[in-house]
């Protein structure tokens, strides 16, 4: 009803090997059924986008980095640069999970230093948000939302260079997930942010759900109103467990 094409991405975080890409061809076997209704997307560790795309070319499978670093390139050991993840074929990257904003102390500055990065390399940039269980408890979440994005997202967002994951951090791996109210509030407010910021094109920006997604549980979620699909983590690393919640569409 949105006019906006759902997009089921997968975040492996720091899993697979070579050896994983069966699951990936998996996902390019059933790929085709499920392109006329959403974009598949699979977004492996740096070690493996080269392979993954070169497996995933001419498929309706995008594959995505994790993280990219602000700069083109230069001295930043281990880092890896939006460009990089382009030449090994990645047409998207996530920026700004959680795991990096605990982790790796990453601020809403970093953050949008690395979707500009995403946008200069010509990649998607998936913008990761979202509160933690103190917050929510504290009922600041929808304060933290606005804070993030605000800071978080550069000018010059499109719905084609943008996805925002509102993902809350109690959720992540743990098999809790908030309220069907409590997603619908947080993604209608963050629905409000972008378009009262980027106009036409924050009605056109995909807003996906994260935390503890699975088959069981897709449906309902993403049958929310701004809910535009999902950003699965530990789900996705098993490809059935993936198309089933892709099959939620
Ligand atoms: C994530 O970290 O992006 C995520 C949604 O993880 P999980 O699905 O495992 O909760």
């Amino acid at each position: 009803a949105s006019g906006r094409r759902p997009l089921v991405a997968g975040n492996w975080k720091m899993n697979g090997l070579r050896g994983s890409i069966g699951e990936l061809d998996a996902v390019i076997a059933a790929a085709g059924g499920l392109a006329p209704r959403l974009d598949l997307m699979v977004c492996p560790p740096a070690t493996l986008v080269a392979a993954f795309a070169a497996r995933a070319a001419g498929t309706p499978v995008a594959i995505g980095g994790q993280d990219c670093h602000a700069e083109v390139s230069g001295a930043f050991t281990g880092d890896v640069a939006a460009e990089m993840l382009a030449d090994a074929g990645a047409t998207a990257v996530i920026v700004g999970h959680s795991e990096r904003r605990t982790y790796h102390r990453e601020s809403d500055a970093e953050v949008r230093a690395k979707t500009l990065a995403a946008w200069r390399a010509g990649l998607l940039a998936i913008v990761c948000i979202g509160e933690t269980k103190d917050e929510r408890v504290a009922g600041r979440t929808l304060e933290v939302l606005g804070t993030q994005l605000a800071g978080s997202l550069p000018d010059g967002a499109t719905a084609a260079n943008l996805v925002v994951a509102y993902e809350p951090v109690w959720a992540i791996g743990t098999g809790l997930t908030p309220t069907v109210a409590d997603v619908a509030e947080a993604h209608g407010f963050v629905r409000d942010r972008l378009v009262e910021r980027f106009g036409a094109e924050g009605e056109g920006v995909r807003v996906l759900y994260g935390g503890s997604v699975k088959p069981s549980n897709a449906a309902e979620l993403m049958a929310v109103a701004n809910v535009d699909g999902a950003l699965v983590g530990g789900a996705s690393l098993k490809a059935t467990d993936f198309l089933g919640i892709a099959g939620a569409y």
